[in-house]
């Protein structure tokens, strides 16, 4: 069962690579990214809050950190 689990977190690293690279190479549209995973930020995410650069898991997240 172990080989399943370290296949499983070997894809999750892999897709995690491959997300930060294609954010570095898509420069033209940075602000749809989440700068923190490189998520791509919903549209109606964005409309709402155009200021925000983090996907809806990491702006919770952050939420959750700031709170004491
Ligand atoms: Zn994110």
């Amino acid at each position: 069962m172990t080989d399943i689990f370290d296949h499983a977190s070997e894809l999750e690293e892999l897709h995690r690579q491959r997300a930060l690279e294609s954010h570095k190479s898509r420069e033209s549209s940075p602000s749809d990214d989440c700068v923190s995973c490189g998520a791509i930020i919903p549209q109606a995410r964005k409309k709402a809050l155009p200021e925000c650069n983090l996907c809806i898991g990491c702006a919770t997240i952050k939420e959750l950190r700031r709170k004491p």
